[in-house]
């Protein structure tokens, strides 16, 4: 196969970027990259430190080549930051620290916040020394988020926060988080909202685990105690954190929907699950393809599947001839949730028996169970399907929206 990275046209730093690479990976790695051999990248990816790339990248300004240097860019223009990242994407290194800073908390502080709080927020989240969480969703205020009820209060310099956020994915990892409290009670609930970039190790930070029902330690509760936070961590101008958390939420929606271009197929960028491919080869290898209904599944799950690769590729098409992104987000993200639940259900219906009782040690059925439970999350994380529902209803169909019988009434004066 030709050399996949001579496909990529050139960017300012190229030489730089390839030969930094080259030293993060095994020599076999490279022969690999050039040679296009996905497999044999697949069998190396532990021979690196994953923490280790990433910062290396991050140091020199690749996580995010297109932001300014002052802030841990590289200062290119948008295409040439993208070739930058579709010759990452070949090399199939680690190129982001975890968690949802880069994807979501970089736009948000670009687009809010004021020159001093870009220069001491985005520095290191963009070099990947800072990993960042989410603490958006309450245990009262999830779908409707602008109804939380967590506090910030002013002190001179400062915040002081107390409330309790749940669901924060990597809480546990995460150096920073996105954070929206309440400054005004006695607005509206849109108006009352502020959003900082907390410090998770600020004394009054307590973060408890969730386990999911796969077992694992995905996400936590985080309670918020007498929490200082100084102002120059203030994301969004006092009372501005709606309209700046829709720019996050608009950014994870979209990370969601398959829209963000990745290196993997389209419909295989979802969290969680097997890729159909992989359903596929189980089912060849199980002696399902010879069983009619089997048969039946597995054609309807691979028509989905193109189905929905193609829709996605429409939709990437219109963004990139320049039309304003609308609700594709929403109809893709639904789409795919569905899909990848109903993959994974053939995926049960393939494995039989041992879907429900295998025989201990068999780590193979394990993390097929895994995945299909993993999966069950995707109609909720990022907004749940219903809430999607209800956009398309009002921004592509035009239907009425909802009714809130407590519009423009204050925040203090809704009974919860
Ligand atoms: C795996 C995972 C990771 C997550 N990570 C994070 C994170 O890092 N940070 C964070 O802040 N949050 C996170 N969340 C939380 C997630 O955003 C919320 O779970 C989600 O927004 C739904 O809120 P809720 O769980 O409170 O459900 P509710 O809002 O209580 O909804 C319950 C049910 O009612 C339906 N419903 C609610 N309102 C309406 C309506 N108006 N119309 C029709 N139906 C409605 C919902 O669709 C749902 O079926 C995560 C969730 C999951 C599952």
């Amino acid at each position: 196969m030709a050399d996949p990275t001579a496909t990529v046209a050139d960017f300012p730093g190229r030489a730089e970027l390839e030969s930094l690479l080259a030293g993060l990976v095994p020599p076999e790695w490279v022969a690999a990259v050039h040679r296009g051999d996905e497999g044999e990248i697949e069998s190396l990816r532990g021979t690196i430190d994953r923490g280790a790339v990433v910062l290396a990248l991050g140091r020199a300004g690749w996580i995010a080549p297109h932001y300014a240097r002052e802030y841990g860019g590289r200062g290119l223009a948008r295409e040439e930051a993208q070739r930058a990242l579709t010759l990452l994407g070949l090399w199939d290194v680690p190129h982001a620290p975890l968690g949802s800073g880069v994807p979501l908390a970089a736009p948000t502080i670009d687009q809010w916040s004021d020159e001093d709080t870009k220069q001491h927020l985005l520095p290191p989240l963009l070099s990947g020394a800072e990993r960042w969480c989410q603490l958006f969703s309450e245990p009262g205020a999830g779908s409707d988020m602008a109804s939380l009820s967590t506090t910030a209060q002013r002190d001179g310099d400062e915040w002081v926060v107390n409330g309790q956020k749940v669901w924060t994915t990597y809480g546990h990892l995460a150096e920073r988080a996105m954070l929206l409290a309440r400054t005004d009670p006695d607005q509206p609930k849109h108006k009352g909202i502020t959003y900082f970039g907390l410090d998770m190790r600020s004394p009054g930070v307590e973060v408890r685990p969730l386990i999911n029902m796969a077992g694992q330690r995905e996400f936590n509760e985080v309670y918020l105690t007498d929490v200082r936070v100084p102002d120059i961590d203030r994301i969004s101008p006092v009372g501005e954190g709606w309209a700046a958390a829709v720019t996050t939420l608009s950014a994870e929606r979209h990370a969601l929907s398959g829209l963000a271009r990745k290196k993997r197929k389209a419909s295989d960028e979802i969290l969680g699950g097997k890729p159909y491919v992989d359903v596929e080869r189980l089912a060849i290898a199980r002696g399902v393809t010879r069983d009619p209904l089997g048969r039946q599944r597995l054609m309807a799950a691979y028509i989905e599947h193109r189905v929905l690769t193609m829709s996605i590729q429409r939709s990437r098409a219109r963004l990139a001839a320049g039309h304003p992104p609308g609700s594709e987000g929403s109809l893709t993200k639904i789409a795919k949730a569905a899909a990848n639940q109903r993959l994974q259900e053939v995926a049960m219906h393939v494995l039989g028996a041992d879907a429900t009782a295998w025989v201990q040690g068999d780590t193979e059925a394990e993390e097929w169970i895994t995945q299909f439970l993993r999966t069950r999350a995707n109609s909720i994380e990022g907004g749940t399907s219903e809430i999607q529902r209800n956009i398309i209803g009002e921004r592509v169909l035009g239907l009425p929206r909802e009714p809130d019988p407590y519009k423009g009434v204050d925040w203090r004066s809704v009974p919860r």
